[in-house]
């Protein structure tokens, strides 16, 4: 008998064996998709892991019931990257092919409950019984959750299972593929008509039916019919039917009647739904002197080592030197991947990817449809001739995932960003850092690329284990922006302040609109997004599932948990005092946007945020407005501080540099001076030297300082001492272990006991239980423990520690159901 292990699509730690049956014996190969039982009545595309004969001895097994594909889309290297993956980020393999593969190719278990014709009328039924019958009868089969909707319960199972024991019902499992493919109609020529003669004859049929034959004369002129005599066949063009029936206004039923005369056909087509062609072929820019000497660098330092961090100012003209390197890569026939932190990113650099490789460049997103990723999915992988579609793939973390085969490059741009984590679900990786690893797997070369590196990158560099290549000067040489500190604590005192805005700001802002230049405002979400207060007693409305302050929304009059997504009526007196003075606070881009109004009426004004980018193109509609100058006023959150590349930006103002500075985590000083530097980086970037007004009550701060004179070795040095004061990473490595359970007392003995347990073999090296800064969400209740410990003590036998440490604990009965999230090198 053989046997195959198999990766379920679950959190479970282990693989599966199931049998394989004899006709599938051939068929089973490493890497394929199989339908596996698993549990009671749930089915599951898994993956082939492993084949074998080794029966399994604590287990029955079962056969494995279907094979779902002609040759694996999982190879030995994507395995290897998963292993690792699996290991570092202290996941399941289950989980990580969740994350890898698009949902169009897992499959989803529908539960479907038939009649059992036979049986009904001669047993006596329930009410209940009776409704479910009737409307089965009507729809042939339903499923679970439209019987519990029927009967208006939560769950109707135990009904269920008593049809089921009177045998009057009978349930099939069924399995379907979520991806479908695209079809779209098209009319060809029937087989029947081969000859000119056969042709004309069909015509002469058609005399008394003038719309068919007006359809038929339309047929000919859109797909330019004619008879080829050398061939002895037609020559033409297949047509869209709604083509056809557009230029004919005519109806279905009557070109109906032209296939049933067997003149005409129907066929159906699988058509792309990428839409790769919307492009323009332009010729490359020459690089200057400066670029040109990067890239030479950049060329002979891969010659010996791999990795390298290309540290250029912004507007340096770095993605002039991506473009240059990929074309060098791709030649060679390797695949290149250039990793982006950010979806809004993706719109203009595809622009300038596509005009230069056209459709060889594909973009991988969430915004993108199931359907549409599985479709980039096939494209990205090689197929029997040895080619792949796709040679460059664009994209944010997850297209880490996809089925490269000969990896040659890989960009990863803005590489200081965080947004490269996962932080929920697991895994939870770090894209950055898992694609060293896969560059490694695949021999391929890694360039990072930022005007603000990461500590963690830069120590890299200090250390050796990447080399550096530098740019300190922007393209034509500009300036960079002039950067000015708006004191709003003096102003307060002063009452200089206008609303929200610096005297500075405004008198600026003026000066561009006047000069016909834009502006970008920059308020970081995080912090400050607008809340309710009682003026007399300070009472904050909160959700009532999570331990959140809630966040005030003026267009609805509402009240939105950010968290959990609930949303109350906003209240208008208070629920602690009674007082009816209830006030907004604090303020988001909204609040911008309405202030910006009333001090520049004339200025067309657009704010880019997570509300106003829904949507496919959500993000590209704004980019394109705002570069086409129909913005004059763009408000953003951290989206418009990435990469953009606007050329007549001269002013950029950042709201409130104080929320950065203030959040309470050891990243906010390297965060805030990347925000600060890369928002800054937008301001004049093509014609002459922009300015950045920055509004805070903390001029006094070190990393303003540097900010305002561009010192990020300065900031660096700094920051590593912190680091190193502190235990933080680069030098140490930490975990972060949170504990969740809906009952707070269990979260609280839990986390003792294991905190406990870990300091026999840590000691100091764990911190906590605490609770987080928010420690309750949709009623689950928190407490963080942290592992800190040496980069040179083992991390795979230090994790095993960890994890048999909650094992053991969760193997007492009332400690089961508590749930365990490990984030390595958490954000
Ligand atoms: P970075 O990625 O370093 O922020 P970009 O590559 O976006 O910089 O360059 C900034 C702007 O300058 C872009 O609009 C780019 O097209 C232009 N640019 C850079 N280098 C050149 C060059 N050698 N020739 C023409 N335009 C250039
Ligand atoms: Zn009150
Ligand atoms: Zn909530």
């Amino acid at each position: 008998m053989k046997y195959a292990d198999i990766i379920l699509p679950l959190a479970v730690p282990q693989l599966y064996t199931y049998k394989i049956p004899v006709e599938l014996n051939n068929k089973a190969e490493i890497g394929m998709r199989v339908v596996v039982q698993f549990g009671k009545r749930k089915f599951y595309s898994g993956i082939i892991r492993k084949l074998h004969s080794d029966k399994p001895k604590i287990y029955e097994t079962k056969f494995i019931d279907a094979i779902l594909d002609k040759k694996p889309i999982v190879t030995e290297l994507h395995f290897k990257f998963w292993d690792w993956l699996s290991g570092y980020y202290m996941c399941s393999l289950g989980e990580i092919l969740k994350a890898a593969l698009p949902a169009g190719l897992k499959l989803e278990s529908q539960t479907k409950i038939y009649l059992n014709s036979q049986n009904i009328k001669e047993i006596a039924l329930l009410e209940r019984e009776k409704i479910i019958v009737l409307a089965i009868e009507e729809k042939k089969f339903l499923t679970i959750n439209e019987i519990n909707s029927l009967l208006g319960i939560k769950n109707s199972l135990k009904v269920v299972t008593n049809l089921l024991e009177k045998e009057i019902i009978r349930i099939e499992e069924t399995i379907e593929e979520s991806y479908k493919a695209k079809l779209e109609k098209y009319i060809v020529l029937s087989e029947k008509i081969k000859t000119e003669k056969d042709f004309e004859s069909a015509f002469n049929k058609l005399s008394k039916a003038p719309k068919q034959s007006d359809i038929l004369m339309n047929f000919i002129s859109l797909s330019k019919l004619k008879f080829n005599e050398f061939e002895n066949k037609f020559n033409y063009q297949k047509i869209k039917k709604t083509d056809l029936l557009k230029k004919s206004i005519a109806s279905t039923s009557i070109l109906k009647n032209l296939f049933i005369k067997e003149i005409l056909k129907e066929i159906e087509i699988v058509i792309d739904r990428i839409d790769d062609n919307n492009y323009v072929l332009t010729k490359e820019k020459t690089l200057s002197e400066v670029q040109q000497k990067a890239l030479c660098e950049i060329e002979n330092i891969f010659e010996k080592q791999d990795n390298i961090l290309l540290h250029g100012v912004t507007s340096s003209g770095k993605t002039e030197l991506y473009i240059k390197l990929i074309k060098k890569y791709i030649s060679q026939g390797k695949q290149v991947l250039y990793l982006l932190p950010e979806i809004a990113l993706t719109t203009q650099i595809i622009n300038r990817l596509k005009n230069i490789f056209g459709n060889q460049v594909g973009v991988y997103h969430s915004k993108f449809s199931d359907s549409e990723r599985v479709e980039i999915w096939n494209k990205v992988y090689v197929n029997e001739n040895n080619f792949s579609d796709y040679k460059i793939i664009l994209g944010v973390r997850s297209s880490i995932f996809l089925p490269y085969t000969n990896l040659g490059l890989i960009i990863i741009d803005e590489e200081h960003e965080t947004t490269y984590k996962q932080f929920n679900p697991a895994p939870r990786y770090n894209a950055r850092d898992s694609a060293i690893v896969l560059a490694k797997l695949h021999k391929a070369k890694v360039l990072l690329g930022t005007a603000t590196p990461s500590i963690e990158t830069y120590f890299n560099v200090l250390n050796k284990k990447y080399a550096l290549v530098e740019i300190n000067k922007r393209h034509k040489n500009i300036e960079l922006p002039e950067i000015l500190i708006a004191d709003v604590k003096q102003a307060r005192k002063k009452k200089e302040m206008k609303s929200i805005f610096h005297n500075i700001l405004i008198e600026n802002m003026d000066q561009a609109l006047k000069n016909k230049e834009q502006i970008i405002l920059f308020q970081n979400r995080r912090g400050f997004s607008p809340f309710m207060e009682c003026k007399t007693c300070g009472w904050i409305p909160k959700c009532e599932h999570c331990d959140v302050s809630l966040t005030y929304h003026k267009f609805t009059n509402q009240l939105t948990c950010h968290y959990c997504g609930y949303s109350y009526q906003s209240p208008t007196t208070c629920l602690a005092c009674g007082d009816t003075g209830m006030e907004t606070r604090g303020f988001g881009t909204q609040k911008i946007e309405e202030e910006i109004k009333i001090f520049f009426p004339n200025a067309k004004v657009k704010r880019m945020d997570l509300d106003t980018t829904r949507g496919k193109k959500g993000y590209e509609k704004i980019i394109t407005k705002f570069e086409d100058r129909k913005i004059d006023i763009l408000i953003g959150t951290q989206m418009v501080s990435k990469g953009l590349d606007f050329d007549n930006v001269s002013i950029v103002g950042i709201m409130n540099a104080d929320n950065m500075l203030n959040y309470p985590n050891f990243r906010a000083y390297e965060r805030s001076f990347q925000l600060m530097a890369q928002v800054s980086g937008r301001a004049g970037r093509n014609k002459k030297q922009g300015k950045v007004i920055i509004q805070t009550t903390q001029k006094e701060n070190e990393i303003i300082k540097f900010v305002v004179v561009n010192a990020y070795r300065r900031m660096f040095n700094n920051q590593l001492r912190e680091r190193l004061n502190f235990k933080y990473p680069p030098f140490h490595r930490l975990i972060k272990i949170t504990i969740k359970h809906k009952n707070m007392a269990k979260v609280d003995s839990f986390a003792n006991l294991y905190a406990i347990k870990l300091r026999k073999t840590f000691s100091a090296r764990i911190l906590g239980p605490e609770y987080p800064i928010i420690n309750r969400i949709q009623n689950w209740y928190m407490k963080d423990i942290f592992v800190k410990m040496e980069k040179k003590l083992s991390i795979t036998a230090s994790k095993k520690i960890i994890i048999s440490a909650s094992e053991s604990l969760k193997a007492q009965k009332n400690y089961s159901n508590i749930q365990i999230i490990y984030d390595v090198d958490p954000i």
